[in-house]
């Protein structure tokens, strides 16, 4: 019988054992987590945060009973120790009893994820300063919420970007710290992100933008104090959400990895050693907009590759398509979605790349109420292929970076978008849909 080993069930583990259970129900498929809980959205947190979770035992949408059910062997609250990938061995140590044992596998899973950066930044060790990643950070960040007068959020990417928001609605002075002059710098263009700040500046956020973490102190009257390049901010604690990295300690050396230790996977999920795979938060992914290997850590992208190593782990079947990195927040009033490359990402990786930004109306002038969409396109001058798109308006917009992901996947053309067979309909849209109207936008600009 072939026995497989999984190390770490959140999303990318819980997707590959149900698959692989559901392909070969008569396999030994071994689960091992640290934790005592599985499948836990972190993406809740900051909604837990404002009170807008109905009950936070529904954040988790599988449970160790569930696997087992389908025929896993679950070793949960237990640590894997060392993973020898030659010998195809694998230690272990029960964080319950401290016993430890070894498992022979014929195939392992790599689903271990990822963990946050922490910087070495002095002072950072102090138990003031929060990670945000598990159920455990939630439960200890919304316990501190509760009655907070005061936090400091560093690090404006999506995660500190929400905590934030949802703070700043809950009565707590808050303090958003990033070294890039933006807020969701990494996400969306300045024409964006500049709606985005005047929402929190609006709401008493304490913006402090293009400054860099020096210092951690904490102060006799259990406040802590943050140093950085441009000043210094005292709160009851911070948050600290500068980004993960893949936590595969246990095979570097073992299979080939990005620089970052990100473990590459050709398009059956197969590391370099073929009865490895990985999936998630540990692996690379395939970035369509670049057609590069990328690290891109996203529960979209770890559910996908997860339910993949199912159909493939026998026989490699069916290929992974890739990620454009698709997302979306809610910050106040405003709902912003992207879906590929944004101008200033496309700098980064001096990639030549045009943008075209449209605002006008999702609907037409006589409804009783419309709202302005910020729709911007970013495309290949040479290919005229699409490679990215930002919205953001105080409707909903979430289904444009959708459409604009699935363009970027068949390999549209700015041409092709803009003729695409949209509806209209008055409580929608206009006669022409925004998507289809920065796509023509573009085309005009860049002429046929
Ligand atoms: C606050 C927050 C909000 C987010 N919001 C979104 C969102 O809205 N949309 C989105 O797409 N993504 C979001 N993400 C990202 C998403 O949560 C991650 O991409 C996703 O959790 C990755 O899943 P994973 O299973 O690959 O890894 P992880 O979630 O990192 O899970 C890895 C698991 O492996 C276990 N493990 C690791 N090493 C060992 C070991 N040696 N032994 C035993 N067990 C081990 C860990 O305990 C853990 O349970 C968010 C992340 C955070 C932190």
């Amino acid at each position: 019988m072939t026995t497989v080993a999984i190390v770490g069930c959140t999303h990318a583990g819980t997707f590959a054992a149900t698959s692989i259970l559901r392909e070969h129900p008569d396999w030994s498929v071994h689960v091992f987590e640290r934790g005592d809980t599985l499948s836990f959205l972190s993406c809740g947190i900051a909604l837990w945060v404002g009170d807008h979770v109905s009950d936070p035992r529904k954040m988790f949408y599988s449970s160790p009973a569930e696997l087992e059910k389908l025929g896993a062997t679950m070793h949960m609250r237990t640590d894997v120790t060392d993973i020898d990938v030659a010998g195809k061995t694998l230690e272990f140590r029960s964080l319950e009893t401290g016993d430890s044992q070894t498992l022979r596998f014929d195939k392992l899973v790599v689903t271990t994820g990822s963990r946050p950066v922490v910087p070495s930044i002095p002072g950072i060790e102090s138990d003031r300063v929060q990670l945000c990643k598990n159920w455990d950070n939630a439960v200890q960040i919304k316990e501190r919420a509760h009655g907070a007068k005061s936090v400091v959020v560093i690090g404006a990417g999506y995660i500190g970007a929400e905590l934030a928001e949802q703070f700043s609605t809950i009565g707590v002075e808050t303090t958003l710290i990033d070294a890039a002059d933006r807020v969701l710098a990494n996400n969306f263009d300045k024409l964006i992100t500049d709606q985005v700040e005047e929402r929190y500046r609006k709401h008493g956020v304490t913006l402090a933008l293009g400054e860099k973490v020096t210092a951690f102190t904490d102060n006799a009257d259990g406040t802590v104090t943050v140093t950085t390049t441009g000043g210094a901010y005292t709160a009851q604690f911070a948050v600290l959400a500068v980004g993960f990295l893949p936590n595969t300690d246990l095979v570097r050396g073992q299979v080939d990895t990005l620089a970052n230790g990100a473990i590459i996977t050709n398009e059956y999920m197969q590391a370099s050693v073929p009865y490895v795979y990985a999936a998630g938060d540990s692996a690379t992914v395939h970035y369509n907009p670049t057609g590069e290997l990328d690290y891109i850590p996203l529960a979209t992208n770890a559910v996908r590759q997860g339910a993949l190593i199912g159909q493939n782990i026998d026989v490699p079947t069916r290929t992974y398509m890739g990620t454009q990195a698709t997302s979306a927040v809610q910050l106040y009033d405003l709902s912003l979605a992207a879906s590929g490359l944004t101008q200033a990402g496309a700098d980064r990786r001096g990639m030549d790349v045009r943008s075209t930004e449209l605002v006008e109306d999702y609907r037409p002038a006589f409804m009783l109420s419309t709202a302005p969409v910020t729709s911007i396109l970013s495309w290949d001058p040479q290919t005229r292929l699409v490679k990215g798109a930002q919205f953001c308006s105080t409707a909903d917009i979430s289904g444009a970076a959708n459409t604009v992901s699935v363009a970027i996947q068949a390999g549209f053309t700015i041409d092709m978008l803009a003729n695409v067979d949209f509806l209209f309909q008055p409580n929608f849209d206009q006669p022409v849909y925004y998507v289809g109207a920065v796509a023509a936008k573009a085309v005009a600009e860049q002429g046929a």
